[in-house]
C-alpha cells in the first residue's frame, strides 16, 4: 500500500512528511516530525469540553450562548485564528464584519510589521524551497528555531542537498547566527555565531549597511570592526542569501524601517530574501486573508463607515483601555501570552473561547466552546511562514466540529 504523509501543524514550517499510525481511532504514532509537533497531533494533555460558567453544556447550548454575548455587546473583539484554517480565519472576518466587532490576531505584537512589509512588496522574500535549491548564506536573527521550528535546518536552509547545493551542509551552505544569547542554533553555527547585547539589533544594523557601503563599522558594544567586516562580507559574496527573522530581532526594533534599509542595501550589492519565523502554523494565513477583505493585516475595526485600521485596534491597546465588552478567542490563549497588566482586563469582560485544548483563557471563559485540532482531527488550508499555501487533510475521524464548522453555526445563530 502506498504510504500516506499528512501535514503537521505543529508550528509555520507546515512539515508534510508526517507518517501516522492509528489505534482505536486515535493517533498512536507520529513519525517524521519534531517533539514539538508529536505533542501538538496527539491528543492534549487536558482536552477541552464545551461549558458555560464553569457547567458542562451540549455544543448547541455553549453556541447559542456565545452568540447571545456577541449580540449584546457593543464593541466586541474577535483575536486569535493563528491556529486556524484560512477558511475558519474568513468566517471569523465574516462574523467581525457582521458584528461591527474589533478583529485582531498575535502578529500585532510579534510578526506583523514584517509580513506587512513584504504584502507591500518593501521587502523582498522566497519560498523555502528556493532555500532548500539555491540558498548558500542563511542568517538566523534573533531566532533559534532549534527550539521553534526544530526542522527548519535540516528540511530547508543548512543540512539538506538542493539543486544547486549538492554538498550540503559541510561544504556549499552558511549559517550564520545573530543573537543576545548562545542558542542551540548558534552552537550549531559554531564561529558563525555574532553576540550582540540586548536592543543592539538596530545599532549592527546601521554598522552593517556602513560596512557594505565600504566605511569602517563602529558600535558601541564590545564588536571590533573587523568582525563587522567579516560578517559583511559573508553577506556580500552570498549567491543567494535568506535572512530568517525571529521575534529577538522585531522586539528590539523600533518598527521595521531598519530592517527595509538592511534588504535594500544587501539587494544593491548581492541577492537577499527574507523569511518571518512565523510560531502559530497559520498566523501568516490570517494576515493575507484580512489583507485581502480590507488591506490591512490586522488591528481593524468594521463599521457603517468602513474599516478603522491602527493601534487604538490593537488587543492590547483596547484591554488597557478597556475599549471591549466581549471577546471572542479562537484557537489562542492571551492569558499566558499578554503581559499579566493587559492578560487580566480580559477577566472583567465575558470571554468565549473555542480550542481544542484547555488553556488559562479557557478555564476562564464565560463560554468555552470544544473544537477539532486542525492538522489531526480536521483540514483545511493554511500558509506557511515562506506564504505558500498548504493543504491540510484530517489524520483521524472524530465528531469534533472544526473551528470553522463552529463558526459558521455562531454566524447562523447571531
Ligand atoms: S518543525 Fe514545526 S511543522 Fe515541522 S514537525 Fe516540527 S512542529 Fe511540526
Amino acid at each position: 500500500m502506498e504510504q500516506e504523509y499528512y501535514v503537521c501543524t505543529g508550528c509555520a514550517l507546515l512539515c508534510d512528511d508526517i507518517e501516522i499510525e492509528v489505534a482505536d481511532g486515535k493517533i498512536s504514532r507520529v513519525n517524521n516530525a519534531c517533539l514539538k509537533g508529536v505533542a501538538r497531533l496527539k491528543e492534549c494533555e487536558k482536552p477541552a469540553e464545551c461549558r458555560v460558567d464553569g457547567n458542562n453544556v451540549s455544543m448547541d447550548e455553549a453556541i447559542k450562548e456565545a452568540a447571545g454575548i456577541l449580540k449584546n455587546a457593543d464593541n466586541p473583539l474577535i483575536f486569535g485564528m493563528g491556529n486556524s484554517t484560512s477558511g475558519a480565519q474568513k468566517k471569523a472576518i465574516g462574523i467581525a464584519k457582521k458584528l461591527n466587532a474589533y478583529i485582531d490576531d498575535t502578529s500585532s505584537f510579534c510578526q506583523g510589521p514584517v509580513i506587512e512589509a513584504i504584502l507591500g512588496n518593501r521587502i523582498k522574500t522566497c519560498t523555502l524551497e528556493e532555500v532548500k535549491d539555491y540558498g548558500d548564506v542563511t542568517v538566523y536573527w534573533g531566532a533559534d528555531p532549534s527550539n521553534s521550528h526544530p526542522r527548519h535546518l535540516s528540511k530547508y536552509t543548512y543540512f539538506p542537498r538542493g539543486k544547486e547545493r549538492q554538498r550540503g551542509w559541510e561544504e556549499d551552505r552558511t549559517a550564520i547566527c545573530i543573537d543576545v544569547r548562545k542558542s542551540d542554533t548558534a552552537i550549531i553555527c559554531a564561529d558563525k555565531f555574532y553576540q550582540i547585547p540586548p536592543q543592539a539589533d538596530e545599532e549592527l544594523i546601521d554598522a552593517l549597511i556602513a560596512a557594505l557601503s565600504g566605511k569602517v563599522p563602529k558600535v558601541s558594544f564590545g564588536m571590533g570592526p573587523k568582525k563587522i567586516l567579516e560578517l559583511a562580507n559573508l553577506l556580500k559574496k552570498a549567491k543567494f542569501g535568506t535572512i530568517c527573522v525571529g521575534l529577538g530581532l522585531i522586539y528590539s526594533l523600533p518598527d521595521v524601517e531598519p530592517l527595509v534599509r538592511l534588504m535594500e542595501k544587501l539587494n544593491e550589492v548581492s541577492n537577499f530574501h527574507l523569511i518571518p519565523m512565523v510560531g502559530q502554523f497559520n498566523m501568516r494565513g490570517f494576515d493575507h486573508n484580512l489583507h485581502e477583505e480590507t488591506g490591512y493585516i490586522n488591528r481593524a475595526k468594521f463599521g457603517e463607515n468602513g474599516v478603522e485600521h491602527g493601534p487604538q485596534c490593537s488587543v492590547v491597546e483596547l484591554l488597557r483601555t478597556k475599549s471591549v465588552d466581549a471577546a471572542l478567542v479562537i484557537g489562542s490563549d492571551p492569558m499566558s501570552s499578554l503581559p499579566g497588566s493587559i492578560a487580566k482586563e480580559l477577566s472583567g469582560i465575558p470571554v468565549i473561547t473555542i480550542d481544542p485544548c484547555v488553556t488559562m483563557t479557557s478555564a476562564k471563559a464565560k463560554v468555552s466552546i470544544a473544537s477539532a485540532t486542525t492538522g489531526s482531527d480536521s483540514g483545511g488550508t493554511a500558509i506557511r511562514m515562506d506564504g505558500v499555501e498548504v493543504d491540510i487533510k484530517p489524520m483521524i475521524n472524530t465528531n469534533n466540529l472544526s473551528d470553522e464548522e463552529i463558526l459558521s453555526r455562531i454566524m447562523e445563530a447571531l
